[in-house]
């Protein structure tokens, strides 16, 4: 579903942040990459939806090369969540997960009545949605920015640390609802984290990076090699 196909990544300034790799990410699967802050997680992740270009090889998604989408409709089928949930801080709840453009186009009602779904799905509960985003915990708001990412439903999920700003426990939680979610919505989501026991915990496949932008290790979690 989706291809790195031997992508480099060079940015302007003569970092090379991802070395010539090639990696496939099955359909309906959860793949992690994992590894230390720098180590280019976050660029190959934002080669995927056009967010940036690779200095040389192809991405695929779908079996197209992203090169020939148009940036606007391949992102409509690809939701994108980060740490900071990156919620409109002056409309509610409801209203944040309503007035992303696919939802917008619909009537008032037709979208609040999908938001108001979707925000049942992701485990929010529905008393919630007339509050505003700083009036909500951090995990409460990251479930926000799940469903909001839902509500095209597109086939493909980038996640980046969605739920690194939470403490340990509420994590947990987190984490069981996307597996929860997953098995329900069947989606193609690529999970970025710096943290071996969330990759192992989420991943059926792992992708192991090291600084420098290496891929050293891409196996099931029962399969990678102890480092
Ligand atoms: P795989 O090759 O892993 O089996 P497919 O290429 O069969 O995955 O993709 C599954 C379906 O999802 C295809 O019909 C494809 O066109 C569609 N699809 C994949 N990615 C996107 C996307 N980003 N936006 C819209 N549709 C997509
Ligand atoms: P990660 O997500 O694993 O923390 P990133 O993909 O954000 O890693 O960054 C990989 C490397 O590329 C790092 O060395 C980072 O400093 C560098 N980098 C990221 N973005 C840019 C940029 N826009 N310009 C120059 N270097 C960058």
């Amino acid at each position: 579903m989706i291809e790195f196909q031997a992508v480099r990544k060079q940015y302007d300034n003569g970092t090379v942040a991802v070395q010539e790799l090639s990696l496939s990410v099955e359909a309906g699967t959860i793949t992690v990459l994992v590894g230390p802050s720098g180590c280019g997680k976050t660029t190959l992740m934002r080669m995927v939806n056009r967010m940036i270009e690779p200095s040389s090889g192809t991405v695929l998604v779908g079996g197209e090369d992203v090169r020939r989408r148009d940036p606007a409709q391949l992102r409509r089928g690809i939701g994108y969540v980060i740490q900071q949930a990156g919620l409109f801080p002056h409309r509610n709840v409801l209203d944040n997960v309503a007035t992303v453009p696919v939802l917008d186009g619909r009537s008032k009602q037709e979208a609040r009545r999908r938001a108001s779904e979707l925000l049942e799905l992701v485990g929010l509960p529905q008393e919630l949605g007339n509050r505003y985003p700083a009036q909500l915990s951090g995990g409460q708001q990251q479930r926000v920015g799940v469903a909001r990412a839902l509500a095209a439903d597109p086939p493909v999920l980038l996640m980046d640390e969605p739920f690194s700003a939470v403490d340990p426990v509420v994590r947990e939680g987190l984490q069981d609802e996307l597996l929860r979610l997953q098995d329900e919505l069947d989606k193609t989501v690529l999970f970025v984290t710096h943290d071996i026991d969330e990759a192992v915990k989420l991943g059926e496949k792992v992708a192991v990076l090291r600084q420098g932008g290496y891929l050293v290790q891409y196996a099931a979690p029962d399969d990678l090699l102890a480092e």
